[in-house]
């Protein structure tokens, strides 16, 4: 044994805890807490931006040094979800454009007959009727059926696919999670889900299905996973990435 492989040792022991360290932003003048949450099952190092801090997730053996240059190479995306964050009302309407699917649509608002909403090219067309419009509520309600719509097709081409069968689904409002299982097979999603790519609605649909085979997030689980879903990295990054912007 030499006296390298006792200060590994040592590091480990004292890198093993979560802990909290300041990411002082030169470049944006700002500085900014970082939780760090010590995982023994991660492999990997995911960031999220929460309202007041940066939340690390990491293995036990990376070093504080590293996050902090890892953020300094984030810096812009980390700057521009605290603003997204600080600014959240106006998340999906914002400077008359509104995402759906993934894409950003432009507002068109016209008087009609009915509260009604066409997709058309790359605009939203909303016809009101009346005075007093509350359009966040009627572009609300209109998201919610569309959902509803798409997830009912979705949770029905992949329970085939998968072999399970889910009791009911129901659409809800989270906060920060896109969808949930329960032990008696029913199932809730997020109707913000709606403003996002297809491909991550479907990883969501998958994930949530194969929790009725797998009640966990074991190793089985995310095998199951990648059987229907083989980039299920790439949409769990994409989603940690940009969960702001959408919910
Ligand atoms: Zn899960």
């Amino acid at each position: 044994m030499n006296s390298l492989f006792f200060k590994n040792i040592f590091s480990r022991k004292i890198l093993k805890t979560n802990r909290t360290i300041t990411f002082n932003c030169s470049y944006y003048k700002k500085s900014y807490p970082v939780l760090i949450k010590v995982t023994n099952r991660k492999k990997t190092i995911s960031i999220r931006i929460e309202k007041k801090y940066i939340l690390i997730s990491t293995p036990y053996f990376v070093k504080d040094s590293y996050i902090l240059n890892l953020l300094e190479k984030k810096r812009k995306w980390i700057n521009e979800n605290f603003l997204k964050i600080s600014t959240k009302k106006n998340m999906y309407v914002e400077k008359g454009e509104i995402f759906y699917l993934g894409e950003k649509y432009k507002i068109q608002l016209k008087k009609g007959i009915n509260n009604d909403i066409v997709v058309k090219n790359s605009n939203l067309e909303i016809t009101y009727k009346g005075k007093n419009i509350r359009f966040r509520k009627i572009i609300e309600e209109w998201y919610k059926r569309k959902c509803f719509i798409l997830l009912e097709e979705r949770l029905l081409f992949f329970s085939k696919k998968i072999k399970v069968e889910y009791k009911n689904f129901k659409i809800r409002s989270y906060k920060r999670r896109l969808g949930s299982c329960d032990n008696k097979k029913c199932l809730s999603f997020n109707w913000k889900l709606i403003l996002m790519p297809k491909e991550i609605i479907d990883y969501v649909v998958i994930h949530e299905l194969c929790h009725i085979l797998h009640f966990n997030h074991s190793q089985l689980f995310w095998k199951e996973v990648s059987i229907y879903c083989p980039e299920y990295k790439k949409k769990k990054n994409w989603i940690n990435e940009n969960i702001n912007l959408f919910i």
